[in-house]
């Protein structure tokens, strides 16, 4: 299973509409798919219409109780899209798990040897303590949600010191996929700017592929939806399969098919 943190530390840049889209867009193209919502808030499992009372066992359970994962795994209304649910006891996770032995790969020991999916996204809280941590030492790879906006950049290099000291310590074969320009409003000169900055800094490692500021994008959450299956038409969804075509194509040549 191929495994991929969606992170940045700074919320509401679009990793969990992110999550969701690219998840479902993939396990639309074949793929066996895996959601993990590693955020107390718990959005991405909301937003995929797995409700609070449902979540019976949670990334929680999986972190601090070492439950199987086979256990915490529950099917989501669209096909091949698998998910593990949060719960807001995640929060107490991140204090939890200080104390306790080889607490930064909690995750990466939950997922070894599973053959069930064949691929996993990861959908990390907006800070970068202990559960982003753990997504980061299981991943093999991390893609970044990036808002156009002034202070991008700057949380951007805070993010990259992070990878390279978990390269350093932890995770030495981590790498990062690709930065995804989200909201993006054509109409509004700092976005220009701020992307236009972005791609000279950080070059081919910005996907063609920009997410467009998209009012369907936000409402298909509150109904349970990803906006892949709520309205597979708007700009919003189409920016995600073609994202997801770009992800697909940025795959080692042994993990290019399903
Ligand atoms: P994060 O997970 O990084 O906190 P979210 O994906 O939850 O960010 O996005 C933050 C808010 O912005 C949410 O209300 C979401 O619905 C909205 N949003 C995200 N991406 C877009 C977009 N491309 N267009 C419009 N609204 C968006
Ligand atoms: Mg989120």
């Amino acid at each position: 299973m191929f495994v991929i943190a969606i992170a940045n530390q700074k919320g509401g840049v679009g990793k969990t509409t992110t999550a969701i889209n690219i998840a479902t867009a993939m396990a639309a193209t074949g793929w066996r798919t895996l959601l993990i919502d590693l955020d107390p808030q718990g959005n991405a499992s909301t937003g995929l219409g797995v409700r609070a009372e449902s979540r019976r066992v949670s990334s929680y359970d999986l972190l601090v109780d070492e439950v199987p994962l086979a256990s915490a795994i529950v099917p989501t209304s669209i096909p091949r899209l698998d998910l593990i649910p949060a719960t807001v006891d995640l929060s107490g996770a991140e204090i939890e798990l200080v104390a306790v032995e080889g607490r930064t790969h909690r995750l990466d020991k939950a997922l070894a040897n599973h053959a069930g999916h064949d691929i996993c996204f990861i959908d990390c809280p907006p800070s970068l303590g202990l559960l982003t941590l753990n997504a980061l030492c299981a991943a093999d790879t991390l893609l970044v949600p990036l808002q156009c906006e002034f202070f991008a950049l700057e949380g951007l290099s805070q993010l990259l010191q992070t990878v390279d000291q978990i390269q350093q310590r932890f995770n030495p074969d981590l790498g990062i996929i690709g930065v995804a320009l989200t909201m993006y409003d054509r109409r509004n000169r700092l976005t220009d700017q701020v992307s236009d900055d972005v791609r000279d800094c950080l070059g081919k490692l910005v996907f063609e592929t920009v997410i467009p500021r998209n009012v369907r994008l936000s409402e298909a959450p509150s109904h349970g939806l990803p906006a892949l299956i709520y309205d597979q038409h708007c700009t919003g969804s189409r920016a995600y399969m073609a994202l997801a075509r770009e992800l697909i194509g940025r795959f080692p040549a042994e993990r290019q098919a399903a």
